[in-house]
This record gives structure tokens, sequence and C-alpha cells, in this order.
């Protein structure tokens, strides 16, 4: 992936305030990179963006998906298998089910077999976003899970 990253950001609605803070304490270095977001979660990142002034440009990055619930997560997904996400900040709920928990689960199985670099909560996120990797290049390894597709088939 290149120094310039894709990135996706998503939370639950109890996990909203934490991601905004996060972006919120981190906008110096997200600023470099082009943000992807789940409808709702993105409406909020705009607008805390749009806060400040200078932000006028980040502001303009933040790509707006569908919501959640009504096909966000699976558009994220279908642009993690087309290589389109390099990471993920996904701040899911683990206290209260989602109506569209398949969804969650199918977005956070993409991530997994994609290999994307993901942080769930607030320390994993402070992590990824401290790592060297976050502002240079990075090769993604995409692991046996592909040799899949080659499989061999009895008759
Ligand atoms: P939302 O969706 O950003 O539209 O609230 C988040 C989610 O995937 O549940």
């Amino acid at each position: 992936m290149d120094r310039i990253k894709n990135i996706a950001v998503v939370a639950h609605d109890n996990c909203k305030e934490e991601l905004l803070d996060f972006i919120d304490c981190n906008r110096e270095a997200l600023a470099p990179h082009r943000l992807v977001a789940t409808g709702t979660t993105g409406r909020l990142v705009e607008d805390l963006l749009a806060e400040n002034e200078d932000a006028g440009a980040e502001h303009k990055r933040v790509r707006r998906l569908k919501s959640g619930p009504l096909g966000g997560d699976q558009q994220l997904g279908a642009m993690i298998s087309n290589g389109e996400v390099d990471v993920l900040f996904f701040f899911w709920d683990p206290m209260e089910p989602q109506p569209h928990d398949v969804d969650v689960k199918a977005l956070l199985r993409l991530a997994v077999l994609y290999n994307i670099p993901t942080a769930s909560n607030r320390s994993s996120a402070e992590f990824l976003i401290s790592s060297t990797f976050f502002d240079h290049e990075f090769c993604i390894k995409r692991g046996r899970y592909f040799e899949y597709a080659d499989r061999e088939l009895k008759p």
C-alpha cells in the first residue's frame, strides 16, 4: 500500500463518541490520508472536521457510503476485496446486538482474510496510528487463503 492510505472508519452508535474523539486527537496524523466511512459515522466525521477551518480539505476527503445497516458494511467489504481499503478502524459494540450483525461479521471476516490492519477499540487504534508503517509504504501479504481459488476439485 502507498504512503497515502485509504482509511475506513466505522463505529456503532454507542462507540461513535470514542471514534470521533480518536479522530479529533489524531487529526494531524490522519490529514494526509483519504477517509471512507459508513453513512452516519461519515456524517459525524465530516461535521467534526468541518468544525476546524483549516480542516476544509480534510472535510472533502471523507467518502460516505450507505449507513451500515443499510448496506454500508457490505460496501466496505466489497472495497476491501477490490484492494481499495488499506486500514480499517471499526469500533464495534461488544454489548449490543446489531440489526446487521451478519454484515458486521462479514466485514470483519474480509478484513482478516485480506490481512487489513484493523483496530476495533481505542487502544488498538492508538497503536495502529502510532506505527511507523502508518506513513510509509507497506506490503500486505496475501496469505495461504488465496490458494483457495486454484484448488483442485474432484470430478
Ligand atoms: P453507520 O453504520 O455509520 O451508518 O452508523 C455503522 C455500522 O456499520 O453499523
